[in-house]
Parts: structure tokens; C-alpha cells; sequence
């Protein structure tokens, strides 16, 4: 930025190259996963059976009925702590949840959260705007609660077998994880993939579920969103 324009400008020069560069190899990619996610789950299938398939489905019902029980208590502590009406609390966050619902961004919705909080809920912007970078950051229990999920189903997919305290391990990794989990589209899979190599479950297992990530990342990410919004 200091240099005059014309020497700068390779250097301008080389970094679009280098982004054009890297957006074509993942252009390739996206064109060859439909693919991969298809000989994936063929594999897994021929090896573990049908109800590979089907369990997919009750996986997916689990991790949404855990994501609605986690907004129950977020609603409780926002009525009980928060000694706010839950119903005005939600009507004041609409917009940055059917945003976070249509990304699967906390970071892409920041903005909308903090309008929800300063405009609608009238929150001190000294409050909001430390609370809320920092929860989109860092404050993801939507993917917590679907990497645990997702890891415990995964394991009974391919015969892992985890004692109570192996469980309780899973659940502390998945909200360590959760923390480092980038605040952008279907990462939560990503590092999920990352937990399943410690856990023993093969990694390319993320591949089974891949098919209904997409629906759970924008429900876990409106959670996300609305923890942010309950801790402000
Ligand atoms: N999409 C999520 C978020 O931005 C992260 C994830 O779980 O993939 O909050």
C-alpha cells in the first residue's frame, strides 16, 4: 500500500493469480465430489449394509431434535436469567436467524446479529459489540452438540465401541473443537473429520453424511447465531 502503484503491482498481480489459482483446483474439486461422496457411501454401504442409508436419516432427526432442545434452553435462560420474554426476545433476533439459516455463516451474519441486539434488543453497544465478534468466533454449541452427534453415529457405523468415559471425552474434544471451528459454511464436517482419526473411526466416514450436511449446518449455524445473541 505505501509502494507507488506500478511497483507494487506484480506483487498485486501474483496474489490474484495465486486466488484465481486456487478457486479453478477447487472448482475441479467441487466437480469431481458429487462423485466421491457417491463412491464413498458405495463403499460403506457394500461393506456395513443398507441401513447405512437409513440410519442417516434417524442420525439427522437426532441432531435436530438435540439443536431444538438446546433452544428450549437457551429460551429458559433468557426468561429466567436474562428476565426478558423469551417471545419479544425471538421476534428481535428474526432476521439475524433466517439470515445465519440462509448462509451458514455466523461471520457472514455478524452484522445482522449486532443490529438485532443494539436495535431490537436495545443491548449496550459496549456489550454487544465485544460479545458478539467473540461468540461468532468462538461460541458454536450448534456444531458442538451435531460433531458429538455425528462422532457417536459414525461410531456405531463402524463398530467402534466407547465406554461411558470415552463419551465424555468425545464431548469435551467436540466443544474444543467447536471453538476452532471457522464461522463459515460446512467446516463443522471438516473438523468433524479431524476428531473421527482420534476417536478411530475412519475420516472418509464424513462422507456418509455429507448428503444431509448442508440442512444441518444452516439449522446448527441459526444456533450459533442465537447463542450469541442469549450470552449478549
Ligand atoms: N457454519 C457454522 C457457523 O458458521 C460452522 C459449522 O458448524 O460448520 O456457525
Amino acid at each position: 500500500l505505501s509502494l507507488p502503484q506500478a511497483t507494487g503491482k506484480p506483487f498485486a498481480d501474483l496474489c490474484l493469480f495465486g486466488q484465481a489459482a486456487s478457486m479453478k483446483v477447487i472448482e475441479w474439486a467441487m466437480v469431481l465430489a458429487p462423485y466421491a461422496v457417491f463412491g464413498l457411501i458405495c463403499n460403506v454401504t457394500i461393506h456395513i449394509g443398507i441401513e447405512t442409508i437409513t440410519g442417516v436419516g434417524a442420525y439427522a432427526v437426532s441432531v435436530l431434535l438435540g439443536l431444538f432442545s438446546m433452544f428450549l434452553v437457551y429460551l429458559l435462560i433468557v426468561s429466567l436469567i436474562g428476565k426478558y420474554n423469551p417471545l419479544h426476545f425471538l421476534r428481535g433476533i428474526r432476521n439475524a436467524q433466517i439470515f445465519a439459516f440462509s448462509t451458514s455463516s455466523s461471520a457472514a451474519t455478524m452484522p445482522f446479529t449486532l443490529k438485532a441486539a443494539e436495535e431490537n434488543l436495545k443491548i449496550d453497544e459496549k456489550v454487544s459489540r465485544f460479545v458478539i465478534p467473540l461468540g461468532a468466533t468462538i461460541n458454536m454449541d450448534g456444531t458442538a452438540l451435531y460433531q458429538a452427534v455425528a462422532a457417536l453415529f459414525l461410531c456405531s457405523v463402524f463398530g467402534v465401541d466407547l465406554s461411558t468415559g470415552e463419551i465424555f471425552l468425545l464431548m469435551i474434544t467436540t466443544v474444543g473443537a467447536s471453538i476452532g471451528t471457522p464461522a463459515t459454511p460446512g467446516v463443522g464436517i471438516i473438523v468433524l473429520a479431524t476428531i473421527l482419526s482420534g476417536i478411530g473411526v475412519p475420516p472418509e466416514g464424513v462422507g456418509i453424511i455429507l448428503g444431509v450436511d448442508r440442512i444441518l449446518d444452516m439449522c446448527r449455524t441459526t444456533l450459533n447465531v442465537t447463542g450469541d445473541l442469549v450470552a449478549t
